[in-house]
């Protein structure tokens, strides 16, 4: 397995493999890497001639008061778990190496940014779009894969691949869970033991409301609050947005029909976790 930190080195081997007519699965992480990251590694295995693990803590998709700091690093554990699962090229470049000094450009997917998360969190999708598109330059992958977990995400690089025309297919993988349903997730690290076990309300309170659809509710607002009055039952879990939206274009929809999201976030302890459910309503 090789390590590139230069932009430019990755993409003169990017072209290389290109030429040789062979595929590149792009599988574009932030480290720390758990079960959720490996699931979109191995799919990217299956389906390509070589595999690329981009690692890169990026400093434009955090606000001033989240995380950046904290985030959790240990590339040499990331290394071992990439190379494990068959990866050919870990792509970790600094945030000097990306950034460079009178870098002033970005990406933006107007309307889809701004709502949800990107209401909660003012710019972030500016800068996942701006290094997503970063990468993709660089790593010039046949397919990219993403989690469902960031849900928002997913649709939002969707749709900037195809206003862009950017020659590569998107792919969305499901959510890899905890035993008790948990949403794997780096910052899950951080949770202090009765955190960790009153968080696995998020998705029992979804699973609860995608029971409720089946047995045939269709008012969103009786869904959500289903949802936040289960989420209340665990002292130190607060929702910050309980959302029901169409799953395409993300507003919220006033009667359920068709695909459906639903999606939480909330405060637990210092932490701020996301998950979502997507239903199909017939
Ligand atoms: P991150 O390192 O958090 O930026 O995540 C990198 C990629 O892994 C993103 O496409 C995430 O959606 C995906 N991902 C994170 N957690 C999970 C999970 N539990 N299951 C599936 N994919 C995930």
């Amino acid at each position: 397995m090789r390590v590139l930190r230069r932009v430019h080195h990755m993409v003169r081997l990017a072209q290389k493999v290109r030429l040789a007519g062979q595929t590149i699965g792009l599988v574009p992480t932030m480290g720390a890497l758990h079960e959720g990251h490996l699931s979109l590694i191995r799919a990217a295995r299956r389906e390509n001639d070589v595999v690329v693990v981009s690692v890169f803590v990026n400093p434009r998709q955090f606000g001033p008061t989240e995380d950046f700091a904290r985030y959790p690093r240990d590339l040499r554990r990331d290394l071992r778990l990439a190379s494990s699962e068959g990866t050919d090229v870990v792509f970790a470049p600094e945030a000097s190496e990306m950034y460079p000094k009178g870098f002033c450009t970005s990406v933006e997917v107007e309307g889809l940014s701004s709502r949800l998360e990107g209401a909660m969190r003012p710019g972030h999708f500016r800068g996942v779009t701006t290094v997503v598109a970063m990468l993709f330059h660089a790593v010039q992958p046949t397919r990219a894969y993403f989690g469902q977990k960031d849900y928002q995400q997913a649709v939002i690089i969707r749709r900037m691949v195809e206003d862009l025309r950017l020659l590569v297919r998107v792919r969305v993988l499901p959510t890899i869970r905890e035993p008790d349903g948990l949403a794997m997730s780096s910052r899950n690290a951080y949770l202090s033991r009765v955190e960790r076990r009153e968080a696995g309300v998020l998705f029992r309170a979804l699973t609860s409301a995608e029971d409720a659809i089946h047995d045939g509710e269709r008012d969103p607002q009786r869904l959500r609050r289903r949802i936040s009055r289960l989420i209340q039952q665990q002292p130190r879990v607060r929702a910050q947005e309980i959302a029901i939206v169409d799953a395409g274009t993300l507003e919220p929809v006033k009667t359920l029909t068709g695909r459906v999201a639903m999606l939480v976030s909330a405060r637990v302890g210092r932490m701020r976790l996301i998950d979502n459910l997507l239903v199909d309503v017939t």
